[in-house]
């Protein structure tokens, strides 16, 4: 049963007057695929004479970058097409990639290695760059405020606004009021932003892009969307280790997942004695106990990750969805008044783990699309198609082609996917099947009676419990306004939900949001049901695509809440 999303439109207040913002274009969101497409297209509007035309980039978080999370590394291609002296120019870099490996890690302790001529093509990494994309957008944002650019941080895209087909801006989230809807002392109505043309930008599962895609049907005829949830911590080691895997990329297979499902782990050398680390697992893992915290929490007691952690301490905690699914699964790009870009566009390689190049790329092409449609005056559907245009003749969609089957083979076991995903390699991406499908992430799930994943012991040093995890993230939310996180239906979560799946929702959470913590059904009702901690919330969207009933409804919160992601 799955119920129609609202993109936040719980929150309309009738009657309540709201100031209005004209701008020409409006970009959703500050990660790497906005930022880009607001510079590449005040410049190109500034080369024809229109250097008066208003960009605003609003984003949620309350500065620039606390909502970025990647792994990363970078490879290059992007940036140096938007900057051609990014390195001159001062992007910040953590190292050049100098040793890439991937270690096959036994259940039992030890691990197998691939290095050198051994590694997957698709894990080559010598010529990228481990980078924070945190520094890097906050290096970004500089470079747009110096051509002229409103950068807004601390405003939230709540609803989107339409005439008919075409939107025509965005309503930003109001502010002030309390736990019941009322107005506090302070309330801020949010703005109403006209614009000519809105760039979404709100990378994984944009909560305004994924009512924009159903309302419009863009994903008519396309795959599902596939996620994987990612949970990241950074580490500060030794000084002489840290020394020698400055530059290091290590991919993981194996343990703890084994072949149960799609996932790995990863381990980049950051400078100044950090380590960044990770787990990704895939969404549509069918064990209704799939807890990416737990799979991540195992993976560093594995031996061989712990002895890269010895003696050090954790810095940052953070968990993201990622879209995996592909070109297959990418929706429509443009519509009347609006272009999606990087991962509300699904511009991901999932093969290689990487989207930053792909989302500056997109946000490129979509500039020159938007610049186009400008000067002729003219944002309609036809006008923006330049855009799918440009992808489909550009070297972004030659890679995304290439690897287009590769997300989906998994799901026929992992041993069709690792076989598969090697046939890709020398058929162009086409594999055993022309064109593979997949069911939804929240399509597959066992019963609760069959599940098996187990979950860690926690000692506090090496293995943090979620909600010590969650403080390292810097996670906080204003407590006294409405939850953003909404249940549809909360009878369902007592009756059926309980019986068929245990409400996974307390499992798959990587931030202890979600409580189930009642004995039976009557005091489950008691109580109001599932219990939210939204104030925990990391803005993953884990719950928005794992909710087996697809009732839980990520909106976005009061602007400015949410983690506070400092160097991920
Ligand atoms: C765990 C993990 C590891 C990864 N590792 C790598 C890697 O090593 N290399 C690589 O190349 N890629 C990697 N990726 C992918 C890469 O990070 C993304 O593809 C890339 O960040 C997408 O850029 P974006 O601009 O589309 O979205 P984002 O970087 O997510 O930025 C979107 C911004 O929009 C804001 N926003 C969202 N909704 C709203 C709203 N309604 N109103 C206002 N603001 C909003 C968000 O707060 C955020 O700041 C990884 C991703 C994850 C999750």
């Amino acid at each position: 049963m799955s119920k129609q999303p609202t993109g936040g439109v719980h929150l309309n207040l009738e009657g309540v007057e709201r100031e209005e913002l004209e701008v020409d274009v409006l970009v959703v969101g500050a990660g790497p695929a906005g930022l880009a497409c607001a510079i590449q297209l005040k410049r190109l509007l500034a080369q024809a004479g229109k250097a008066d035309a208003t960009l605003l980039v609003l984003e949620k978080a309350e500065e620039v970058g606390y909502h970025v999370l990647s792994g990363a590394v970078m490879d290059p291609k992007g940036m140096a097409e938007l900057f051609p002296d990014w390195r001159e120019k001062g992007c910040p870099v953590e190292s050049a990639v100098v040793f890439d490996c991937v270690d096959y890690l036994k259940a039992r302790g030890g691990k197998v290695r691939l290095s050198g001529p051994f590694v997957p093509p698709p894990l080559r990494n010598h010529g990228n760059f481990v980078v924070s994309l945190y520094r890097v957008v906050r290096w970004l944002k500089g470079e747009a405020e110096a051509l002229g650019i409103d950068v807004y941080p601390g405003f939230a895209g709540a609803v989107v606004n339409y005439d008919g087909t075409r939107v025509t801006g965005v309503q930003t989230r109001d502010a002030g009021l309390d736990k019941h809807r009322q107005q506090k002392p302070q309330f801020q109505p949010g703005m109403n932003v006209k614009a000519r043309v809105t760039v979404f930008a709100e990378g994984t599962r944009g909560s305004l892009a994924k009512g924009l895609v159903a309302r419009l049907g863009l994903d008519a005829g396309r795959n599902h969307q596939l996620y994987e949830t990612g949970i990241k911590e950074i580490w500060r080691i030794p000084e002489a280790r840290a020394k020698e895997l400055t530059g290091h990329v290590i991919h993981t297979l194996g343990a703890p997942l084994g072949t149960s499902g799609y996932g790995g782990g990863w381990i980049y050398g950051l400078s100044e004695s950090r380590l960044s680390l990770g787990y990704v697992v895939g969404l549509d893992h069918p064990d209704v106990k799939l807890d990416p915290h737990a799979l991540f929490t195992q993976w560093k007691q594995h031996p061989a990750v712990a002895e890269l952690l010895a003696g050090g301490e954790i810095v940052r905690y953070g968990a993201k969805t990622i879209p995996g699914g592909g070109y297959f699964a990418m929706p429509k790009l443009f519509g009347d008044g609006f272009v999606l870009v990087g991962d509300s566009g699904g511009f991901v390689n999932m093969a290689r783990l990487k989207g930053i190049h792909l989302a500056i790329k997109s946000g490129l092409m979509a500039a020159e699309a938007l610049a186009e449609a400008l000067g002729k005056d003219d944002t309609s559907a036809a006008a923006l198609a330049g855009y799918a245009a440009r992808f489909e003749a550009s070297w972004a969609k030659e890679e995304l082609y290439r690897v287009r089957n590769f997300r989906q083979a998994f799901q026929s076991g992992f041993f069709t996917g690792v076989l598969d995903a090697g046939l890709q390699q020398i058929t162009g991406g086409r594999g055993l099947v022309a064109r593979r499908t997949a069911r939804a992430d929240h399509e597959g799930r066992r019963p609760i009676g069959a599940a098996r994943l187990a979950k860690p012991a926690f000692d506090g040093k090496l293995a943090l419990d979620k909600l010590t995890d969650v403080y390292h993230s810097g996670a906080v939310h204003e407590e006294d306004q409405p939850a953003h996180l909404i249940v549809r239906d909360p009878e369902l979560c007592v009756t059926r939900c309980t019986v068929e799946y245990g409400n996974p929702c307390q499992h798959f959470c990587p931030a202890a949001v979600y409580e189930w913590p009642h004995a039976d059904a009557a005091a489950a009702r008691r109580a109001g049901g599932v219990v939210i901690n939204f104030s925990n919330c990391v803005h993953c969207k884990t719950c928005d695509v794992a909710d087996p009933y697809q009732i839980i409804e990520w909106t976005v919160p009061e602007g400015g809440g949410g983690p506070k992601y400092v160097d991920m």
